[in-house]
């Protein structure tokens, strides 16, 4: 279920999109006022914000910036009365990637969410590791000089638990747990990592003694 937070001062417009949202299978959070908002934003995941501009507390673009301030990067649609060329560029260059002027068409602020939401998932598919990156779609690890090197299923499963996390040190128990089949002994880790060095080089994954492998530099 796609958790979405609905910033939105306006009750009677709030209430109708947390009806019709709901509606449409989003999981759907409301605060009233900028502040509101701001502590849900950091003590909560969600997958996507709708904002309205115009808030009490902390106007909605602000509400944006401090969140992006502080590593939030769930995306955001705006909602704004203002709708001109400049207003836009304003809330894009907050931190927004959507905006949409108000009175807006209900249908088409569900489409937006759903690219959104659609862009989103796909690029939380892309990893950042070190200077390049590990898209794990098409499994290919990308260097930073623009190199490439296409990955197997397993090693690119590898790779990329340790890569969302790169500070964790993983114990090969663990990795077994979500990479492998339970059934496999610890020497399959061992393996694939053997496998991973061979491909991006001794560094790419960092053996810590006595504990288990934690993610290296490309
Ligand atoms: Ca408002």
């Amino acid at each position: 279920m796609t958790a979405l937070l609905l910033v939105e001062d306006d009750h009677e417009l709030a209430a109708m999109l947390q009806r019709v949202l709901g509606e449409e299978g989003y999981d759907v959070s409301h605060a009233a006022d900028g502040h509101r908002a701001l502590h849900l934003g950091l003590t909560r995941s969600f997958d996507v914000l709708v904002v309205d501009r115009g808030l009490p507390a902390v106007e909605g673009l602000d509400l944006i910036a401090r969140l992006r301030s502080r590593g939030v990067g769930t995306p955001v649609l705006v909602l704004s009365a203002r709708g001109s060329t400049s207003d836009r560029i304003e809330g894009l260059n907050a931190g927004a990637e959507d905006y949409l002027p108000k009175p807006f068409e209900l249908a088409e602020l569900l489409a937006r969410l759903r690219a959104l939401t659609r862009r989103h998932a796909e690029r939380a598919l892309v990893l950042r590791v070190g200077d390049g990156t590990l898209d794990l779609t098409s499994r290919t690890v990308r260097r930073g000089d623009g190199t490439e090197v296409a990955l197997s299923e397993r090693e690119a499963a590898l790779l990329g638990l340790l890569a969302a996390r790169p500070r964790q040190v993983f114990s090969r128990s663990e990795l077994l747990d979500q990479v492998f089949d339970a059934a496999e002994s610890d020497a399959a880790v061992d393996t694939y990592v053997h496998y991973l060095r061979r491909k991006l080089g001794r560094g790419a994954v960092r053996t810590v003694r006595g504990l288990g492998y934690r993610m290296g530099d490309l």
